[in-house]
């Protein structure tokens, strides 16, 4: 048994946390291969170390003196390093990063020296080897991840190795230039890890107890998903819910390997496995429920629409002409509506009217703004009778006003615009019906 453990910037935010880390690799002898992020936020209105670094390198370039803001970096590894009593020290590692800031050696190498430096503390901490992921990630001389060189850079950095820390989030161009993934990018690396190693499972550990069902600013402390698909999370990801970094699933799930969300801070959690299909039945009929605020819709009318070839292709050309993607589209026999992000549609909101006019004179165009989308999706859907009539109930019962309703095929998920106002009582009416009920 082989698994890949990740953890988080808080989870690694001091020696305490490192502390509680250090256990749980130490508890489970399958935890071989560790990824850290760099040290994050220790309380409320502290600077994870990586915002700390891209302001330090900011003063550099700029050609001012960045002395104290290194020193301040340096400030919060000596004290994981004095706290862990380990003799480590990183004066040779401050001296080329400095060295390299003056050189301009670029934001992404910046950056990326959070996560090195962790890794290195993490490795003298656990006494396991240190594998830099320049070594192994490897992205084209475009900067985009290469998977086919990664797999086979870092099987061979890691043939032979039983237990290592890889640091996340970085990698190297063709000519050895470091070269970050987007922010959250730790959750990637250890991915990647993971399939590279053909690791058993993916733990990914950070200060939740997994996926909630829904958003805790709407419900108060509202219950964890036991299990999700992949597919689910994607559509849960896709409308706000957020955990993990979105393109950190398709590694594993490219090579049928499971994730699990764990808490560092409640380790006898079992927290949330993603996987790719399970016949485990949801504990309740929904996974889980996520929107977004913002949204304007697009209604056209004309007559006869339902039987003119293209009518639907020419109105979204001029979204596409105009750089707009839409949301949703459910249609009518003589209606059509688009649901586009409100904030991308304003400014060239009549623009896209007139180009509307000329590509299929419409009868009527109307604009509806400040929506709102909500998912609610779940595998257990497709199973059980009733659950669109069931959530419909509950908002009637609410008192809120359904603007769109929208099934996906697959009957993974079913969408529902609303008011901006009546958003947050709209999530709270359906939790209620499929969970709070149901506990
Ligand atoms: N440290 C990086 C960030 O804050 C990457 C990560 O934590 O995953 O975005």
């Amino acid at each position: 048994m082989k698994k890949v453990v990740k953890f988080g910037g808080s989870s690694l935010a001091n020696a305490e946390q490192f502390r509680k880390v250090g256990e749980i690799i130490h508890s489970d002898d399958a935890r071989k291969l560790v990824v850290p992020s760099a040290p994050g936020k220790r309380f409320g209105g502290d600077t994870k170390v990586t915002d700390m670094l891209y302001q330090c390198y900011g003063a550099a370039e700029n050609g001012e003196d960045f002395d104290g803001l290194l020193a301040d970096i340096r400030a919060r590894y000596q004290e994981i390093i004095d706290g862990l009593g380990l003799t480590l020290s990183l004066d040779e590692e401050f001296a080329v990063i400095r060295q390299s800031f003056e050189n301009k050696a670029g934001s992404d190498y910046a950056a990326s020296r959070g996560e090195y430096l962790n890794g290195i503390v993490m490795a003298d901490y656990l006494g396991y080897e240190f594998v830099d992921a320049a070594e192994g990630i490897c992205f084209d001389a475009d900067g985009n991840f290469d998977e086919a060189a990664t797999n086979e850079k870092l099987s061979a950095r890691l043939s032979g190795i039983e237990r290592a820390v890889i640091p996340g989030f970085y990698g190297a161009m063709p000519d050895g230039s470091v070269k970050t993934f987007s922010r959250g990018g730790s959750d990637i690396t250890g991915s990647i890890v993971a399939r590279t190693v053909h690791a058993d499972l993916y733990e990914n550990w950070t200060d939740v107890s997994g996926f909630l069902i829904t958003d805790p600013r709407i419900i108060d402390d509202p219950q964890v998903i036991d299990t999700i698909t992949y597919r689910e999370l994607r559509e849960l990801a896709y409308m706000g819910a957020t955990v993990l970094h979105e393109d950190a699933i398709f590694p594993v799930r490219q090579a049928g390997i499971p994730i699990n969300i764990r808490n560092t801070n409640a380790p006898q959690d079992a927290g949330t496995m993603i996987v790719e299909s399970t016949c485990r039945r949801p504990k309740f009929t929904i996974t889980g429920i996520a929107g977004k605020k913002g949204f304007a819709a697009i209604n056209i009318e004309k007559d006869m629409m339902n039987s003119e070839v293209g009518f639907g292709r020419k109105v979204l050309n001029v979204f596409e002409d105009n750089g707009i993607s839409f949301e949703h589209m459910p249609s009518g026999i003589d209606t059509m509506t688009i649901f586009v992000h409100q904030s991308e549609f304003e400014e060239k909101e009549q623009k896209v009217l007139a180009g509307i006019h000329r590509a299929v004179a419409p009868d009527f165009i109307d604009l509806e703004a400040n929506l709102a989308l909500i998912a609610v999706v779940g595998r257990g859907m497709r199973a059980t009778r009733g659950t669109a009539g069931r959530i419909f109930s509950a908002l009637a019962h609410a008192n809120i006003n359904v603007k769109m309703i929208d099934q996906g095929s697959s009957e993974l998920n079913i969408i529902i615009g609303v008011r901006n106002e009546d958003f947050e009582a709209a999530i709270k009416a359906i939790y209620d019906i499929f969970v709070t009920t149901q506990l």
